[in-house]
C-alpha cells in the first residue's frame, strides 16, 4: 500500500475528523483536517492530496457544492464522500456530481480504510503513479524514487520531501509549506525539521550524481526556502547565484 499517501478529510464534526485523523496516521497515511469547503479549498490550493474524504454536510458552503466546483475546474482528485444513513438523495447527487465513493455514518473504521484503499488503488492503476522533474523520477505507487535510473535510497519522510518539491520543480517553496505538506498538523513551524530533511536529502540525491558534473540540484532561494532546478544553467560559465 501506499505509505505516505497523502488525504485530506473534510468534516466539520470535530471528534469524528480527530478519530479519523489518528486512525488514518496509524494506517500510514498523511492526514490534514479541514472543518468547511473554505479550509478544504486552502489546503488544496497549498499541498497535493492522493484522495479527499469528504462530508456532505458542512457548514457553509455544503459539500456538494463544493464538490461540483472542484470538478467544473477538472480536478481530478478521487473522492470518497461521507453521507448521513438517512439521505439517499443526497447520496446519489453527490455521486453524480463527482463522488468516486461513499460511506453512510455511522461506519466501521476498517471498512472506511478498505475503501480508501480501494480507491488510491484505482487511482494508481489509472496510471497517475510517476512524477519527473529533470533527471528525478518517482514511483507515486512502489515509493521510490531514481536520479538518471539510479535508485536514491530514501525514508518515506524524505520521499514525501522530494515529491513536493518535484510537484513544485521550478518554483520557489517555503520551508513552512514542505512541513505542513509532509508532516500535516503535526508540524512544528518553529523546529528545523525541514532543513534537516533537505540537507539529508541533497547529499543522498548528490551521492548518485558521479562524478558532480552538475550544480546540486535542490538550491536555497535567499528569503523563499527552496527550490528543485529543472533546468541545466546556460554553458555560459557563469551559475546564477541561487545557492
Ligand atoms: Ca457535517
Amino acid at each position: 500500500m501506499p505509505a505516505a499517501a497523502r488525504l485530506l478529510v473534510v468534516e466539520d464534526e470535530a471528534k469524528l475528523a480527530a478519530n479519523l485523523k489518528r486512525g488514518l496516521g496509524e494506517a500510514g497515511f498523511a492526514v490534514d483536517l479541514a472543518p468547511s469547503a473554505e479550509a478544504a479549498r486552502q489546503s488544496l490550493a497549498r499541498n497535493g492530496y492522493d484522495l479527499m474524504l469528504l462530508d456532505l454536510r458542512l457548514p457553509g458552503q455544503d459539500g456538494i457544492e463544493f464538490l461540483a466546483e472542484l470538478r467544473a475546474a477538472g480536478a481530478v482528485l478521487p473522492v470518497l464522500i461521507l453521507t448521513a444513513r438517512d439521505s439517499t438523495d443526497e447520496l446519489v447527487r453527490g455521486l453524480d456530481t463527482g463522488g468516486d465513493d461513499y460511506l453512510t455514518k455511522p461506519f466501521a473504521f476498517n471498512e472506511l480504510l478498505a475503501r480508501v484503499r480501494a480507491l488510491l488503488r484505482r487511482r494508481r492503476a489509472a496510471g497517475q503513479a510517476v512524477l519527473e522533474a529533470g533527471d528525478i523520477a518517482i514511483d507515486t505507487a512502489r515509493r521510490a524514487a531514481t536520479r538518471s535510473g539510479r535508485a536514491l535510497d530514501l525514508s518515506p519522510k524524505e520521499l514525501m520531501v522530494l515529491e513536493f518539491l518535484v510537484r513544485h520543480a521550478g518554483l520557489a517553496v517555503t520551508r513552512d509549506m514542505i512541513g505542513e505538506a509532509v508532516w500535516g498538523a503535526d508540524y512544528n513551524a518553529l523546529s528545523n525539521i525541514v532543513e534537516v530533511f533537505i540537507n539529508r536529502l541533497r547529499q543522498k540525491i548528490e551521492l548518485v550524481n558521479q562524478p558532480p558534473s552538475q550544480p546540486p540540484l535542490i538550491v536555497t532561494v535567499r528569503g523563499a526556502g527552496y527550490m528543485l532546478r529543472v533546468e541545466l544553467p546556460a554553458n555560459d560559465g557563469k551559475a546564477k547565484g541561487l545557492n
